[in-house]
């Protein structure tokens, strides 16, 4: 007999008291909102496939999205682009920081969508003539995966933009390499625009439950992206979602994911469920530790791997 836990009845707390034990990691300092976070925050949720959504306590504190968007980015550039967007990007996992300033070898292409470069490119990619247009669309796109209307937190937008200067090196070297036709300057606008979106963990869960379903969100019954869309998504945060920590991850949480630098993780597990976890204190990957230990309990106890049980 199966010894899984019911996503419909599991004791979402007692996991989050459980992890609020472990207090490794630094919190990220690249912006003063983010250096601010309570080291002790904690909040997780999941998404299943009847709409029914199911949180521990805090579930509705909002945090920056930060690179838990990069999936979204992904999602709403291949559809605006009809899949041109997988020439211009690779999707090969990097080995490598979020951040590093480097492009694929021979092509000059971002590596893959969930890096930095990739996520500048992908913002530049969606539907809009202008930084105004395109962040609208973004806006609306991500607001139909959470299944409801989300908002930017202008100050991180900000200071996201003031001070992201790696990103201001990226959006140059892929200008340089003929990658990205918008303005450097305008591809970071809209890049840091995403990253600044407000969510909490239920929004976050909804949105990884949509790509986990097919493109089609849960609680709101819209078809947001076409299946193969979310299957080329999934497949892609499988890689490449937790940077050079992904294999790490996967052997030991297996499921498709995105973590970042606000201390969430995305995650989509095909078929079944949504799940979102935060707490700042990230680990050497930019992967929050609470965030990691919660995840692998979670697949553990509701058989998520998705390689199997052991
Ligand atoms: N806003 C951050 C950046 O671009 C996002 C990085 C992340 O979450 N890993 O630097």
């Amino acid at each position: 007999m199966s010894r899984r836990s019911d996503p419909r009845t599991y004791d979402l707390d007692r996991l989050r008291e459980d992890v609020l034990a472990e207090h490794g990691g630094e919190v990220d300092d690249s912006i003063p909102q983010l250096a601010s976070a309570d080291p002790d925050f904690c909040a997780l949720a999941l998404a299943l496939p009847d709409g029914t959504v199911r949180s521990s306590v805090h579930a509705d504190v909002r945090f920056s999205v930060q690179s838990a968007v990069k999936p979204f980015l992904f999602a709403l550039a291949l559809l605006d682009t009809q899949g041109e967007a997988l020439d211009r990007i690779g999707i090969e996992p990097t080995g490598e920081a979020f951040d590093a300033i480097k492009l694929e070898s021979g092509t000059g292409r971002p590596p893959n969508p969930m890096v930095n470069a990739g996520a500048l490119l992908t913002a530049a990619l969606v539907s809009g003539d202008d930084v105004a247009a395109r962040d609208a669309r973004i806006l609306a796109g991500l607001s139909a995966f959470a299944g409801r209307a989300l908002e930017v937190d202008e100050h991180v937008a900000r200071d996201e933009h003031l001070l992201g200067d790696r990103n201001h090196a990226l959006a140059h070297l892929m200008r340089a390499e003929g990658a990205l036709e918008v303005s450097a300057d305008d591809a970071v606008a809209v890049y840091a625009r995403a990253c600044a979106v407000l969510v909490d963990v239920e929004a976050l869960a909804v949105m990884g439950a949509t790509l986990a379903l097919g493109g089609r969100n849960p609680v709101t019954g819209e078809q947001v992206v076409p299946p193969d869309v979310a299957r080329d998504v999934v497949s892609v945060m499988a890689t490449c979602g937790v940077y050079d920590g992904s294999g790490r991850w996967m052997r030991s949480v297996g499921i498709p994911a995105k973590s970042s630098v606000s201390g969430a993780i995305v995650m989509a597990v095909p078929g079944r469920l949504g799940a979102a976890v935060v707490s700042p204190p990230l680990d050497e990957y930019g992967t929050s530790v609470r965030g990691h230990a919660a995840s692998r309990r979670l697949s553990d106890d509701l058989g998520l791997h998705v390689f199997g049980d052991p």
